[in-house]
């Protein structure tokens, strides 16, 4: 079929060719459809089947796009093969870590569009985390799915083949290009999409000439364009993820590629961390806005306490890569050697976690895409508060990141620069 953008109507008439998808939307039923998409890039469909008497059979999400950037308009064209590459992601990610992504039903490539479960049921976490909900399953989950989806797809894992035979299928050059414009570079420099809370422009100008920020996000942008240690999802804001107290799942991974494990690590910290900050305005009440904030940071923590070992724990049991086979480690002391490289990989990664999730704090408050939880905050005298605390928290995760040697010290800038 060529390609056609679908509506409320013709999604259904799709639908209905799809053999696939005969036993969750059966040929008789009646089915409805309404677009849900809140998202920036493309159309997203919840489809409800139901039989004559009214009884619910099942429901599907479609997710279709669109050959442009859907918040900008025809204006901004855009690859619609970006579908290929969260399909492919979300296949890789319900393989690595089952139950932590929505299931696929059916792919077509000439459509641009992707049928998969509907999580209905869940919540995406931006508001709900606005409103002090809390996720007893989301540390131990997120953490999963990020040691899992990273380890086994990197060097540590697969042979030197495997893993350039995979990554030769995420080459992701336009939706790179997004990430590398819009989170490395223009936010730091004059550029007409960028805008910020005129009460914080002297933050803002400060930062765009700060030599040793300036080398530093350099630094860490040559690393997400040449470093490419795993399948990163790339867009792990909590905006991508839905969970309610018992389920997590990660979507939307059309940014896929292979880069820096650092990246998906230091956007969830970060989105959590800016979270902590939008309280400042949301939660004027001291005592229950600091019950709230500290167990933001504890989920911090616990996040990458599990991820860490979690990882290590992966490595030391599946040490199937080429990267430093187990016959590299058969001497004398080889294990220790082994469980020292180890140790020096993963603080490595909470450096770069810290370096990149320093650059996206800045880039959400100067760059083309803010965050609900702060947007959402309507006086801007309000949104300063928490837009000042996190342009000082993402600059000192960037410029000390070289030092940090445990997640207490990411912590302990938070607290710092925006006590509860
Ligand atoms: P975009 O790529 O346009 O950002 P998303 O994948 O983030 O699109 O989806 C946009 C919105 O659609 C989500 O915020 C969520 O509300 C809804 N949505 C997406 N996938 C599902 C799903 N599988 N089940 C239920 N709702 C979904
Ligand atoms: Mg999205």
């Amino acid at each position: 079929m060529a390609y056609a953008a679908l509506d409320n109507s013709t999604v259904l008439d799709y639908l209905r060719t799809v053999t696939a998808l005969e036993a969750i939307l059966p040929r008789d039923a009646d089915l409805s459809a309404r677009e849900v998409g809140d998202g920036n890039l493309n159309q997203v469909f919840i489809v409800q089947s139901r039989s004559a008497d009214g009884t619910f059979n099942g429901s599907v999400v479609l997710k279709q796009a669109l050959p442009y950037l859907r918040v900008a308009g025809e204006s901004w064209p855009l690859t619609r093969e970006r579908m290929r590459f969260e399909t492919q992601a979300l296949m890789k990610h319900n393989e690595l870590a089952p139950g932590l992504a929505p299931q696929i039903y059916h792919f077509d490539n000439e459509m641009s569009l992707v049928v998969m479960e509907d999580l209905s049921a869940l919540e995406v976490m931006r508001r709900p985390l606005v409103a002090r909900k809390r996720f007893p399953r989301f540390a131990d989950d997120i953490s999963t799915f990020l040691a899992r989806t990273l380890f086994f797809t990197s060097d540590l894992y697969l042979t030197g083949l495997e893993k350039k035979e995979l990554q030769a299928t995420f080459i992701n050059p336009h939706l790179c290009k997004i990430q590398e414009d819009f989170v490395f570079t223009n936010p730091f420099m004059e550029s007409a999409e960028n805008h910020w809370n005129p009460l914080i422009d002297d933050e803002v100008q400060a930062v765009r000439r700060d030599t040793e920020l300036k080398l530093a996000i350099a630094e860490l942008k040559e690393g997400y364009m040449t470093r490419g240690q795993a399948l990163l999802h790339s867009d792990l804001h909590t905006g991508s993820i839905m969970a309610d107290a018992e389920q997590t799942r990660v979507i939307d991974p059309e940014f896929a590629f292979y880069g820096p494990m650092g990246f998906d690590i230091g956007a969830v910290l970060e989105n959590l961390v800016l979270n902590y900050l939008s309280h400042f305005a949301h939660t004027p009440d001291g005592a229950v806005r600091r019950e709230y904030q500290e167990y933001l940071l504890s989920l911090v923590r616990e996040i990458w306490l599990q991820f860490a070992r979690k990882f290590d724990e992966l490595w030391a049991n599946n040490n199937r890569g080429e990267l430093a086979p187990p016959k590299y480690w058969d001497f004398a002391g080889g294990e220790a050697a082994f469980t020292e490289f180890r140790r020096l990989y993963i603080a490595r990664l909470l450096q770069d976690t810290a370096g990149y999730g320093g650059c996206k704090y800045l880039r959400r408050m100067m760059g083309i895409v803010n965050v609900w939880d702060i947007n959402s905050i309507a006086d801007p005298e309000q949104r300063a508060i928490p837009e000042r605390y996190a342009v000082h928290i993402g600059r000192r995760w960037v410029l000390e990141r070289t030092r940090v040697t445990t997640i207490d010290d990411l912590i302990a800038i938070v607290r710092e620069e925006a006590p509860a």
